[in-house]
């Protein structure tokens, strides 16, 4: 691959930013929120500094964690930098495409009903207890990789916390990962200070840049069968396009024939 147009989409969320240790810190207008919109944008800035080292030139960042926006781009590296936010349905990632050399997750949680995970869930907290593709049980990791699949470009490196590093090393070939607290419990967090946590993912976004040889884009067999399983009944309610079955009170499933169609519901 030609190093001078090698380009990084970096998807975030911001349970999983270094320093993030109360949900209030990444809900807007509680105590704590506008620091921890800081420390999200440095560990991108930490992630850019450490793919540019290893010669990546061009980055889309997807400011992805619900109620956005989050990422302060007045402190957001800019050269050759472009934001983005995404919607749901093919929208999620809406700029990326063929001509990446490979996503970089920042921030990330576990999925629903992760143990010893800080802040877990997928999508809505109240919302979702299971998300299933192909009757295999996911969370937005895996969801992010599989729409990424779309434009067969790999997941290269993930940040967060213990419990979504180990998600991401048990689904993800070869991806590079970086913890940067441990979940005591759901709602509490033992962690890194930013600083050296941001040193972390640098230096893994270097080496997972120079080493993307060895992933490959999410493996998934299309047509897909997506299957949700709410919490609760009026949340499956809700859904009432024609194209989605009504399994029972909970569940809902839809088929996808592309893999950007995932989150389509
Ligand atoms: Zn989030």
């Amino acid at each position: 691959m030609n190093l001078s147009s090698c380009k990084i989409y970096i998807m975030t969320d911001m349970e999983g930013v270094s320093g993030i240790c109360s949900e209030d810190q990444c809900t807007r207008d509680k105590p704590g929120y506008d620091q921890g919109r800081i420390w999200l944008t440095q560990d991108i800035n930490a992630a850019i500094a450490g793919a540019r080292e290893a010669g990546a030139t061009e980055f889309v960042v997807n400011d992805g964690h619900g109620s956005r926006p989050h990422i302060l781009l007045d402190q957001l590296e800019s050269e050759g930098v472009t934001y983005e936010m995404p919607k749901s349905g093919a929208q999620y990632m809406p700029g990326l495409d063929e001509t990446f050399a490979g996503v970089f997750i920042i921030g990330a949680h576990a999925k629903a009903g992760t143990r010893d995970a800080f802040l877990d869930h997928t999508q809505a907290p109240l919302g979702i207890f299971d998300f299933q593709v192909n009757r295999r049980s996911i969370g937005e990791i895996v969801q992010v990789a599989i729409i990424a699949t779309h434009a067969r470009v790999p997941v290269l490196m993930v940040s967060g916390d213990e419990a979504a590093c180990r998600e991401a090393r048990h689904d993800l070939r070869a991806v590079k990962t970086v913890s940067v607290k441990i979940a005591l419990g759901r709602q509490r967090a033992r962690a890194l200070p930013p600083v050296v946590a941001q040193q972390k993912i640098r230096a893994a976004a270097r080496q997972a840049v120079r080493s993307r040889a060895a992933c490959r884009p999410f493996p998934i067999r299309l047509p897909a069968e997506v299957k949700i399983v709410f919490q609760r009944t009026d949340v499956a309610d809700l859904h009432t396009n024609p194209h989605l079955k009504r399994l029972d009170g909970r569940t809902i499933t839809y088929p996808i024939r592309t893999a950007r169609d995932l989150l389509w519901v």
